[in-house]
């Protein structure tokens, strides 16, 4: 059996070597620099701030990476997030840093008629994505475990927050997005002029490079993550996040399992997409929607986004085809020798 984990590229302009970086300097034109890697969250996480405050702000956002992480995992026995899942239906207060993510989780489960839901942490843990020690379970054992998920049996009264008992939540779909947008708003008040967080398949950007011109993000070629690009995204102030059935599987049999569930059938999603980059201005809403849309589906993506709108997309299909949206237009640039079709709206 074989084991994979794989995140979106920056391009080689935020690409640093080593775990635990940490540096400071001036940068070309003059403005204070300041790099930083963490590992948090089970990825790297790169941060890059400019401006005049880039050294107290990068502590204070690795800082607030740090908090986060302690109160969001699921894997975490003394997180919020466990003591909501261990509390036999009890209802457990939370901070205002678990329910911002758990709220929008619900918006979007609402809004994707359930492709999104986090609670399907069951099927997570029955795959084996949690003690890695992956398996492939039994039809029984799954239809076992519907019981439990629905993203409606969740209860939030103010910051108290219950779920029965037998239902566990993860936040694994969006914990990174809300953790990126809660560290941009902070260099934001830091006053810093510029910055990039990746984590994982997420980045989100502050501002402007010093040089004035855009940042660009490389999403990852999902046949090839490793070295390969499909294109690059030149953008302003955005977060872009993919999903992708490459990022995180276990082959057995001779079959590719991955860790996006489908919750209406407990088994990896087959949608037909391989790949879903999401840009948005809100990194929490980048997270969740990469998620959702890789489980609807091109049509049910596009029909989404006509619905309820607030983003693009790019999409990598089964069969390679690649789709933008419309917004998108002069800001993906195809690696060489790749296609892609515009979306019309
Ligand atoms: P990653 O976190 O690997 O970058 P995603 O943002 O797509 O990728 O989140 C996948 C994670 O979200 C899974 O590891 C799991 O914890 C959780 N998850 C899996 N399927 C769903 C789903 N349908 N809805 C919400 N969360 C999910
Ligand atoms: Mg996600």
């Amino acid at each position: 059996m074989s084991v994979f984990y794989k995140g979106l590229s920056l391009t080689a302009v935020f690409c640093a070597a080593a775990l635990f970086f940490s540096s400071c300097g001036l940068d070309l034109n003059g403005s204070e620099k300041r790099s930083k890697q963490i590992f948090a969250m089970d990825t790297i996480v790169e941060l890059t701030v400019y401006g005049k405050n880039a050294e107290q702000a990068t502590e204070s956002a690795a800082a607030k990476i740090m908090e986060l992480e302690a109160e969001l995992s699921a894997t975490k026995a003394d997180s919020a997030v466990s003591k909501i899942n261990s509390a036999l239906g009890a209802a457990v207060t939370v901070s205002d840093n678990v329910k911002a993510p758990l709220l929008a989780a619900l918006d979007i489960s609402s809004k994707s008629k359930g492709a999104f839901d986090i609670t399907v942490f069951p099927f997570v843990k029955a795959w084996g994505f949690v003690s890695k020690e992956y398996r492939v379970p039994g039809k029984d054992e799954l239809s076992r475990l519907q019981d439990f998920v629905g993203f409606k049996k969740i209860e939030i009264n103010g910051n108290a927050v219950s779920v029965p008992n037998g239902t566990e939540i993860d936040l694994g779909g969006i914990a990174k997005g809300y953790t990126s947008q809660c560290v941009c708003d902070i260099l934001k008040e830091s006053g810093v002029t510029g910055a990039v967080i990746s984590l994982g398949g997420n980045a989100q950007t502050v501002g402007g490079k010093p040089d004035g011109s855009k940042w660009r993000i490389a999403v990852c070629d999902p046949d090839d993550p490793d070295n390969g690009t499909i294109g690059t995204l030149s953008v302003d102030e955005t977060a872009v996040v993919t999903s992708g059935g490459y990022q995180r599987f276990f082959e057995s049999g001779g079959r590719k399992y991955h860790h996006i569930i489908n919750p209406s059938t407990g088994y990896p999603s087959e949608s037909g997409l391989k790949s879903v980059t999401v840009v948005c201005a809100d990194g929490t809403y980048a997270d969740g929607l990469s998620t959702a849309l890789f489980v609807l589906g091109l049509e049910d993506a596009l029909a989404y986004r006509k619905s309820h709108g607030g983003f693009d997309a790019v999409f990598v299909s089964d069969d390679g085809t690649i789709t933008i949206t419309s917004g998108l237009k002069d800001l993906f640039t195809p690696a060489q020798g790749r296609q892609f079709s515009l979306y019309e709206d």
